[in-house]
């Protein structure tokens, strides 16, 4: 059957938004755009009632050529320090691809590859993969995407995910000097030159990739540096995620808190409510005037989906937590990325399978986690629909009545919903009227005063 559509996931877990593939190079969104007919009819011959299962797996744990201060991964170290060499076997390879796509319910399998840095491992790796999902494909199309740091990228591994169609994401904050602030090797070289000399290969290749940029407390400050940097360079899909971390000393060796412990004080890098309401809103204004439709901003597309009712395509939006887990490199399975602590473990697939562990009860609690634990400023906040109270693991702040459990985030997010909601109301009027959204912008220079903050 002809792929009617591509996924692309854009980077970390759970993060997904759907686009059409409209021509070699060219993606249109299909998450906000209804109806997305062809999917919804695949889904009713396939599978009625079906959702994909969704795992992303760390074929190299947590080991990485960087050690990014900000990065929450590379402690994951602690959790694994009795298990000498933190690398997936061929054997557990074999296994989990032969699961993953036998439990799948849909004509399409997505795997996500992700680090530590990925490229650590090497290309044979996944070779051997591409064979194994070919050998056990059963008639299903495959899709692969990969999350690097991209200082490893050269000729031979462009050439790999040419062939193979692989979707790479790149971690990239923006132009060199936000990059190197924090984004550095363990001795403390910076990377930036390397990571562009990669992107340079990528291009070179004609290899798909997209972007996803750490907006920390150095470069919060400067959203529209920022973008432009990454319009330079060709990108037109971007993943702006915030970077919120406690401090808790853990007996283990660990070093930043878990959801369900207090910390002590935040950590330094991280962007405060403030600087995140700011960076979206200017970002927001920047991208309104000229870009709509041509360049992707992930928060930006989930907004618009929230807007008009569809499902968003990233996790933090959406109503509900669980539909994407992790596997490390030892088979042990965890709730989702952000959740991979001793307490968020479903079991491991050596023991358990994919669907007892991804459709268990733990983790349906899990899922419905996020709405249940909601405040009462939540609830009765008029953006509810747009933020569902974002990811439960920033829940850590306290409401205006001193309710616990309100997003860090949430002074941020409100200015950023508010701010952008004449806009919003715009675009969703056009989708329903089966005009492009893509008309605010048209709309926004014949009369700006209709997009006045309400
Ligand atoms: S906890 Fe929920 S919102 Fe946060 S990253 Fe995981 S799935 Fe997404
Ligand atoms: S903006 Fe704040 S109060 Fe409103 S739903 Fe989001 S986190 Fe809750």
């Amino acid at each position: 059957m002809a792929q009617p559509f591509h996924i692309i996931p854009i980077f970390a877990t759970g993060i997904r938004t759907y686009y059409t593939k409209t021509n070699k190079r060219d993606y249109q969104l299909i998450s906000i755009i209804p109806p997305t007919n062809l999917y919804y009819t695949m889904k009713q011959i396939y599978a009625p009632f079906a959702k994909p299962l969704y795992v992303m797996t760390k074929p190299i744990g947590s080991v990485c050529n960087l050690a990014c201060n900000y990065c929450y991964y590379l402690e994951k170290t602690y959790l694994y320090k009795d298990i000498s060499k933190h690398v997936m076997s061929e054997e557990l390879l074999d296994r989990f691809i032969k699961e993953y796509i036998s439990s799948q319910t849909m004509p399409q399998v997505l795997f996500t590859w992700h680090g530590g840095e990925t490229l650590m491992r090497p290309l044979s790796f996944y070779k051997k993969a591409i064979d194994l999902q070919k050998k056990y494909a059963g008639g299903r199309t495959i899709d692969n995407c990969i999350q690097t740091n991209g200082t490893l990228l050269n000729d031979e591994w462009c050439c790999f995910f040419k062939e193979n169609d692989w979707l790479v994401g790149i971690s990239i904050d923006g132009p060199q000097e936000f990059h190197d602030e924090y984004r550095r090797s363990k001795q403390g070289l910076p990377s930036f030159v390397k990571v562009m000399r990669g992107i340079e290969l990528l291009n070179k290749h004609d290899v798909k990739w997209n972007a996803m940029a750490v907006v920390n407390d150095y470069n919060a400050d400067y959203p529209i540096e920022f973008y432009r940097f990454f319009k330079s360079i060709g990108c037109h899909y971007i993943q702006f995620a915030p970077i919120v971390e406690r401090i808790c000393m853990q007996h283990d060796g660990r070093h930043l808190a878990s959801p369900m412990q207090d910390g002590d004080k935040m950590a330094d890098f991280s962007v405060t409510p403030e600087q995140w309401g700011n960076f979206l809103c200017k970002l927001f204004d920047e991208w309104v005037k000229n870009d709509v439709g041509q360049y992707f901003i992930q928060l930006f597309d989930s907004t618009l989906a929230n807007w008009v009712g569809e499902q968003p395509g990233v996790c933090t939006m959406a109503k509900t937590c669980g539909h994407a887990g992790v596997m490390e490199f030892n088979g042990d399975v965890y709730s989702c990325d952000h959740y991979v602590f001793p307490e968020y473990k479903l079991g491991n697939i050596y023991q358990n399978t994919l669907v007892e562990m991804m459709y268990s009860e733990r983790q349906q609690k899990f899922g419905l986690m996020k709405q249940r634990s909601l405040p009462t400023q939540c609830k009765e906040c008029e953006f509810l629909f747009a933020c569902n109270g974002e990811c439960p693991k920033n829940r850590f702040a306290k409401t205006t009545s001193g309710e616990s459990g309100l997003n860090y985030l949430c002074k941020g997010y409100y200015h950023f919903f508010k701010h952008i909601a004449p806009y919003m109301d715009y675009m969703k009027h056009e989708l329903h009227a089966h005009r492009s959204p893509a008309n605010v912008m048209e709309a926004l220079r014949k009369n700006p005063l209709l997009f006045r903050c309400r």
